[in-house]
């Protein structure tokens, strides 16, 4: 009765030794010891078995364009934009359907299923939605990508960035853009957020900004983005991107922030490999990390999700489409290292990510949909301390990747003869 059964599985929730009976795409039975036989059986050996990541905020239109037509030399986000605009004329559909459905492909490999991009709607030839819907399409079967309308240059900013803009929903695209702290002057920035709103609330559409990236105090555009959400009623249905100007802003205006933003249920997606990278550029030193109020944002319990934003493309040179690695990072620059911590740093790249992108049927719970991912390690913290393979990837109960243990062989006297990083290195306070 099962298509597929893991057995001896570890949850992310602490739970050890479990089987899980994959039936008809769907989560059917997770019990100690599963009697029946299934067509297919793995053994997960007491590994952690987690669903796939997701990343709500990718640029799915740039990734792997490293190099081209240049590299940022100065490494700052605004010459990051500048570069892309100098691509942007020579971008082709082909070649952008050709990158992302390499980048997919990698996703695929690392567990990484749900995909939020945003798709430049600068150009007005729209040649980055048209690629990017047709990837959609290509990449239902395994990945499910959602598409926001992003106006790179501006809303206001840009010549006809209404116009496009308006022209990427009418083809398809299903989430509304925005980039407040790039339009010219702090008033349009706060007008951009209102008629983008406004555009939302009357298509019934959902909102994700880049909002307030920047080190600047005074960027303080997420404040009319909770106050419009409440006002368009778009509760629930707003994330904003990186407000890395938080990091920056005084804790009395915060304190006041915070609570309006739990009000509008905002959703918060930090960018933390980015945010660590593109901040803090005009400091000397001491140099300000950038990245936004992580821990203070989920007290206050506010989604929080992490992004992984870039990989190989004008604003960063780096990135393998690993949400662990973005985890990682996030632990290290928002200094949360407590196994509490970490718990809620893995929930921000499975569930929490799940709850902003809207996913239905995610989870690791019967009548869930069987998409999986069975990982080399013995549950959430080492996953995240090791960034380990990804040994079966499951998509609809069925492995759509793998991934052979990474396992390093040694040539001593009086060694052992090989060792796996996890299992052989679990210090006596994690021992299980
Ligand atoms: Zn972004």
């Amino acid at each position: 009765m099962f298509d597929l059964i893991i057995r001896n599985a570890n949850l992310p929730d602490g739970r050890q030794g479990f089987d899980i009976g994959l039936a008809g795409g769907k989560i059917a039975a997770i019990e100690k010891s599963i009697t029946a036989s299934p067509g297919e059986e793995i053994d997960a050996a007491g590994r952690l078995v987690s669903p796939p990541f997701c990343d709500p905020h990718f640029h799915m239109d740039a990734t792997l364009s490293l190099g081209l037509p240049r590299m940022n030399i100065s490494g700052t986000l605004l010459e990051g934009i500048s570069l892309w605009g100098e691509l942007r004329p020579l971008l082709t559909k082909e070649a952008l359907v050709e990158r992302a459905l390499r980048y997919c492909d990698l996703a695929v490999t690392q567990g990484l299923l749900y995909i939020r991009s945003h798709v430049d709607t600068s150009d007005p030839r729209l040649v980055t939605a048209e690629a990017l819907l047709e990837v959609k399409e290509q990449v239902a079967p395994y990945i499910e990508l959602q598409l926001v309308a992003f106006p790179q240059d501006g809303y206001f900013r840009a010549p006809g960035g209404v116009a496009s803009l308006e022209r990427a929903l009418d083809m398809g695209i299903g989430i509304v853009g925005g980039i407040p702290h790039f339009e010219r002057t702090m008033e349009d920035g706060a007008r951009s957020v209102e008629a983008l709103c406004r555009l939302a609330a009357d298509r019934g559409l959902p909102v994700d900004m880049h909002c307030d990236e920047t080190d600047d105090p005074m960027s303080r555009h997420i404040e009319t983005l909770a106050a419009e959400t409440v006002r368009f009623g778009l509760k629930g249905r707003v994330a904003g991107s990186h407000l890395t100007s938080m990091h920056s802003m005084d804790n009395y205006y915060v304190s006041k922030l915070i609570s309006l933003m739990a009000e509008a249920e905002i959703n918060v997606i930090p960018n933390p490999l980015i945010n660590i990278m593109l901040q803090g550029r005009h400091d000397t030193y001491p140099k300000r990390r950038g990245m936004t109020r992580v821990r203070e944002l989920m007290a206050a319990d506010l989604n929080v999700s992490f992004g992984h934003d870039c990989v190989m493309d004008p604003w960063y040179s780096m990135g393998s489409g690993d949400m662990l690695e973005v985890a990682h990072m996030a632990i290290h620059v928002a200094q949360m290292a407590g196994i509490e911590d970490k718990c809620k740093i893995f929930d921000a790249i499975t569930v929490n990510s799940a709850k902003t992108m809207g996913l239905e049927g995610y989870g690791l719970d019967i009548g869930c949909k069987a998409d999986l991912v069975v990982l080399q390690a013995a549950d959430v913290t080492e996953a995240l301390r090791l960034k380990p393979n990804r040994l079966f990837v499951i998509k609809a109960g069925k492995v759509i990747a793998r991934t052979a243990p990474r396992v390093g062989e040694l040539f001593l006297s009086g060694r052992p003869a090989s060792i796996d990083m996890g299992r052989d290195y679990v210090p006596p306070v994690l021992q299980r």
